[in-house]
């Protein structure tokens, strides 16, 4: 253990499970990891997860801080009397949760930083991933849902709450009648391209579309979309796509970036000049996380470190 790498706790929580981890970095640096189910109680799992952690603190490193990386919308304001509170989600058991308090109770004298699951996996792009020495730089999930985290100036935007892009409002392609899938919006972003509303869109989950599916082309062209108004909004050096969707299915990882990239370029259609949005820098620009599915964690794990 070097001075610049100290063994800390690391959560990320998500919808469906709960992952928590011991470490100091990715890969080998993880010591020790264990997984929740994140389920409607949250008194009871983050019980667990904190007595885990107490435990894997005794068996592998003393842990010097926690690191938490979460669903929300989230209380991010360190002057709210609901700070580190899980708002307003429809997640069932979840909204008004406090989500220090039980760390706070476990570790009463560690310091522990609580962020974002996408700001999260953005600063674990940022430390170790695909985004090194970037400062300006976005990072997307696009899964159950659709988030987005922000790096601008080296910083997560939190701003009046914490960005929320998986739902901003999208244009309708010539002919498409698919009314979306968000509770809330219809064809938000969210709506367009998360797993539900493909599954909703071709009457099967992604995973088992043809890679000659038109979905696809639906999919990745609103994709195109929605990178384009985080380039024209933000002026990102780099857009990071995380989550199960870019995997795929049977198109594969590589067509569905390529695609991607494709639409983002026709829906610019040339006014933002930049050798980063021509074909060969689009291939930097629009990109997978270098850590896999384990940015949101190893951005935890960096957030502790920074605490
Ligand atoms: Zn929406």
């Amino acid at each position: 253990m070097t001075p610049r790498s100290p063994i800390v706790g690391a959560v990320e929580l998500g919808g469906t499970k709960i992952i928590a981890a011991v470490g100091s970095g990715p890969g080998a640096g993880i010591l020790a990891r264990e997984r929740f189910t994140t389920g409607d109680d949250p008194a009871q799992v983050l019980a667990q997860v904190t007595s885990w952690m107490q435990d894997a603190s005794h068996r592998v490193g003393q842990v010097m801080a926690i690191g938490i990386a979460s669903f929300g919308p989230l209380d991010l304001d360190p002057s709210s009397p609901t700070h580190g509170f899980i708002t307003t989600t429809p997640k069932r058991g979840w909204a008004g949760t406090d989500l220090l308090a039980p760390f706070r109770h476990a570790f009463p004298s560690l310091p522990i930083a609580l962020e974002t699951d996408v700001n999260g996996a953005a600063i674990g792009e940022c430390r170790w991933g695909a985004a090194q020495g970037l400062e300006d730089f976005i990072y997307v999930t696009v899964g159950t849902g659709i988030g987005g985290g922000a790096i601008v100036c080296g910083k997560p935007v939190h701003g009046l709450v914490h960005p929320e892009m998986g739902h901003i409002p999208m244009p309708r392609a010539e002919g498409d009648r698919f009314a979306g899938a968000c509770a809330i919006h219809g064809r938000c972003w969210e709506g367009l391209c998360a797993g539900p509303a493909i599954t909703a869109r071709a009457g099967r989950p992604a995973e088992d579309l043809a890679a000659d599916d038109p979905t696809w082309e639906a999919v990745t062209q609103s994709m195109g979309h929605a990178l384009a108004t985080m380039t024209l909004m933000l002026s990102p050096r780099r857009i990071i796509i995380g989550g199960s969707v870019r995997k795929a299915g049977q198109l594969g990882e590589a067509a569905f970036f390529d695609r991607c990239r494709l639409h983002l370029k026709a829906a610019l259609a040339g006014y933002v000049d930049s050798p980063a949005l021509r074909d060969e820098g689009l291939r930097s620009f629009v990109v997978p996380p270098m850590l896999g599915d384990d940015a949101g964690l190893c951005g935890a794990i960096a957030l502790a470190q920074d605490s």
